[in-house]
């Protein structure tokens, strides 16, 4: 084992979000988790049972869009059988006491991602892909666009039943709220408190400490090297425009954050050209995910601008980026009741397996 990847256990604190800070225990007496059985995925092309297959389209909620809009379609998306938020005003807000209750107004939608049922992300074609992440970008300038009240429009992804996936069949969701979710809201404000102390954005600083930062730090009494830091040590892979950085807080083992090179706030300013650099890039990254972890169940969340005025001095501070973490634990009692994640993983070693992986 080399130096670097002896027994961890440190607290890392999360640069941008404090509250979200990790301890990392590497040492097997330390963890404290229970490790997620593997899932065999459903690599079925096709479930005659399956709403979200081809020939099955009366089987799903009314169609909003499919794309392309004549001929076989490639994705579609689809109002959620079971919304966790509804476009009508059902009740007003209330208070009592110190209680408070806001209206569920929003919208859930589904996108199903593909038309073959069981395709993992890493086996659809860059093109397909780019095109998915058109449709994302397309249907939330579409939802803020029809409804001034959203600020916040979540594209995220459940992938594997560790991951909450209800339908095995690949898709991934939309919410819509009236309220920016808090942690996005810590991210843009944070970040934005760091721009006006230090003029930099955060995130291109973290991009450019794991592209060029070097370090290495001496113990000062006996001179032994404590810790080295190498070029390039968080970077799991990188395109022209977009790169996947390993967190140095990684709260999750195996968690990477795709985010662009250069400086963008809002997500619905990527350029089409641009998504094809990043649906490659999400590609190979899930491809290294998927070889060292074995049918990676995961989460994926797009943290992009909030929509509204008050969110407006925050285009040179925030930066846009997709959060990819794959379930390979089960949180346990101390980490719900600490708020403190537990990695047993070394976010460096990690990196290097990912890195290291031959595609
Ligand atoms: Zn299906
Ligand atoms: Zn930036
Ligand atoms: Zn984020």
């Amino acid at each position: 084992m080399p130096e670097s990847y002896k027994p961890v256990r440190e607290i890392r604190i999360n640069p941008i979000i404090p509250a979200e800070s990790v301890l990392v225990a590497t040492a097997r007496s330390m963890r404290p988790r229970k490790a997620e059985d593997p899932a065999p995925r459903d690599t079925r092309k096709h479930v005659d049972t399956c709403p979200f297959c081809l020939g099955n389209e009366d089987k799903t909620p009314p169609e909003i869009r499919r794309v392309p809009a004549q001929g076989e379609w490639e994705i579609r998306i689809v109002e959620n059988l079971y919304p966790v938020l509804g476009n009508d005003r059902s009740q007003p807000g209330l208070v009592f006491g110190l209680q408070q209750a806001i209206d569920g107004y929003g919208r859930h939608e589904v996108i199903v991602d593909h038309h073959q049922h069981g395709i993992a992300i890493h086996e659809m074609s860059s093109a397909h892909l780019a095109k998915l992440f058109g449709v994302y970008q397309s249907r939330m300038r579409e939802l803020y666009d029809m409804d001034e009240r959203l600020k916040y429009v979540l594209v995220f992804k459940n992938f594997g039943p560790a991951a909450g996936a209800s339908m095995a069949h690949t898709h991934s969701q939309i919410i819509a709220t009236p309220v920016v979710p808090q942690n996005i809201h810590d991210e843009v404000t944070n970040s934005r408190d760091y721009f006006k102390r230090n003029h930099h954005c955060i995130f291109c600083s973290l991009i450019d400490e794991a592209l060029t930062f070097e370090a290495t730090i001496y113990d000062r009494s006996s001179g032994q090297i404590l810790r080295k830091i190498n070029v390039g040590q968080y970077v799991v892979e990188r395109g022209k425009k977009f790169i996947a950085i390993k967190p140095f807080a990684s709260r999750y083992e195996w968690e990477v954050h795709i985010l662009p090179l250069d400086h963008q706030s809002n997500y619905l300013d990527t350029a089409g050209e641009d998504l094809d650099d990043l649906a490659m890039v999400m590609q190979r990254t899930m491809a290294r995910l998927d070889a060292v972890i074995g049918g990676a169940q995961y989460n994926f969340f797009l943290h992009t601008l909030p929509h509204g005025e008050e969110f407006d001095n925050c285009d040179k501070s925030y930066h846009w980026h997709l959060e990819i973490c794959p379930r390979t634990s089960i949180p346990t009692g101390f980490e719900l009741g600490s708020g403190l994640f537990v990695n047993t993983i070394n976010p460096e070693e990690a990196a290097e397996r990912l890195r290291s992986v031959q595609l």
